[in-house]
Formats: C-alpha cells, structure tokens, sequence
C-alpha cells in the first residue's frame, strides 16, 4: 500500500535519500535500521510530506501522495491542500515528545480531533479518554506534560497521534531519550497497537532486540538506500552484505 519508486532526496551536495524503492503492504510491521546519518528520519519524513522530494514518486493505494494532476492531465508537485489531505492518514510519533507544554494530557490528544477532523469538543475529549485509557494513563488525564515521566509523555505523544485514527504510524527512535526501564512500558504500548490495530507501521530504531520481536521485516539502511532487507530472522541471525554484518557486530 506504501511505495517509494526511485525517492532521491538531496541536501545542497549530499544525497541523503538515492533512488530508493520500498513497498510496504497493508498492515506491515517494518524496521528500519543502519547507521547515523543513512537516510532513515528522513525516509519517515518524506513520508509524512515534512520534506520534499527532489525526484521519484511515494505512492498510498496507488495514489501518488507527492504529485498531482493538473488540468492538462500531467503530474505536478503537490500543493500544500493535497498533502494536507494525504498526510492525514499518517501519524508520526517523534524522539522528542513534541506536547504542548501548556495543554493537560487530554488536551493534547483531543486538539487535533476538534480541529482538524471537526469533532465536537465532547467527542474529542471522549476519544482522548479512551484512548489515554489505552496507553494505561486513564488517571493522567489533567496532568500537564511537565508533571508527566518521559514514558508517560511519550504514551501521550503516541496517544495523540492515533486520535487522528491513522491507517499507517510512522516511529522515529520513540525511546532513544528514555531511561531504558521507561522504554519497556513505551515499546509495551506499541507492540499492543500492533496486535489489536489494523495498522501499517514503520518503525526507526536502536533497539535491536525490539525490532526482532516487532517487525515482520527489517531494511538495512546504508548511504540512502536500502542495502538489505528481509526477516528479523534473516538479517539478525545471517546478513548477507558485509556492512550489514558490520553495523549488527557494533550495535548487538
Ligand atoms: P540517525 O540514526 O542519526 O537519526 P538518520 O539515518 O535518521 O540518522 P537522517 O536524519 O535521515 O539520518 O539524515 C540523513 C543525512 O541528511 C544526514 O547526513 C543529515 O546530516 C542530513 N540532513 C538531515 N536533515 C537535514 C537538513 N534539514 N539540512 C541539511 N542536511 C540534513
Ligand atoms: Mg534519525
């Protein structure tokens, strides 16, 4: 349902994204890993239209979600309205918990719904009660951000995102600011959603032992590309490109 045909993406002199193709299918559970500065974040970001393309096509359903047509027929870049509409079925959940520091926990989750999708205020705040429910912070609900634990704000900051009740939620390392035992009950909340949601989810990660037990697939990212890819079970337990191996050696 997701996919990018040939997405090059360059900063000035550096090409940070080149010639990348990725399916993903409906419901997919992919990790993406590799080295610092290969091209992931801003895979995720090309994704939900916070950077542009400088060449290729992301496609959703076979909808090109970078391009549009034009009245003679012909593909053009799309404009600000068209990627609104196109980046309201992705979340995004960041490193940084992004929360409204002046908003109650249920405020955050329920901003978006009321003005965005046009919910009233009393169905906002219903959906953001239920779903601060299901990330175990039903008795968080007038906490403020600064009152909150890192993982707690971070539930909050998932919470928020699927208000929206995206088909597809993207991860940029969600627990890389935590202290390792908050990390659990973050990655416990994910893995749930993965279970009980029909939702496509691509996941950037350090956490090598939680993305063997997430993904159904795992990228090797390397110099914007992806160099190799297949089952936890294969790239974990036998890579088969030699920077693979490298990278794997160094972080496990
Ligand atoms: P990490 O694991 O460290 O998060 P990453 O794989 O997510 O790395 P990206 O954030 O996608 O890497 O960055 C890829 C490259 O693009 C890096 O070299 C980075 O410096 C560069 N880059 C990213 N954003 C910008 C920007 N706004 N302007 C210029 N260069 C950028
Ligand atoms: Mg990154």
């Amino acid at each position: 349902m997701i996919r990018f045909r040939d997405v090059s993406k360059r900063y000035g002199a550096l090409t940070v994204l080149d010639g990348l193709n990725l399916d993903i299918a409906r419901n997919e559970k992919v990790a993406l890993i590799g080295p610092s500065g290969s091209g992931k974040s801003t895979l995720l970001r090309t994704l939900m239209l916070l950077d542009d393309i400088d060449g290729g096509v992301i496609e959703i359903d076979g909808r090109p979600l970078t391009h549009m047509a034009s009245r003679d027929g012909k593909l053009v870049p799309a404009d600000e309205r068209y990627k609104r509409e196109g980046r309201r079925g992705i979340g995004m959940v960041f490193q940084s918990f992004n929360l409204f520091p002046h908003m109650t926990a249920l405020e955050n989750v329920a901003e978006a719904p009321s003005s965005v999708l046009d919910l009233s205020r009393k169905e906002a705040r219903e959906r953001g009660t239920e779903l601060l429910e299901m990330v175990g912070l039903g008795d968080k609900l007038e906490h403020y951000p600064s009152q909150l634990s890192g993982g707690q704000q971070q539930r909050v900051a998932i919470a928020r995102a699927l208000a929206m009740r995206p088909q597809i939620m993207l991860f940029d390392e969600v627990t890389s600011a935590l202290d390792p035992e908050l990390c659990g009950e973050v990655l416990s909340v994910i893995r749930r959603l993965g279970d009980e949601h029909d939702l496509t989810m691509l996941m950037v990660t350090h956490q090598m032992g939680f993305a063997k037990e997430f993904a159904d697939r795992i990228c090797f990212f390397s110099e914007g590309r992806i160099l190799e890819q297949g089952s936890p079970e294969q790239v974990f337990g036998a890579p088969q490109q030699e920077r693979t191996q490298s990278f794997l050696r160094a972080v496990m």
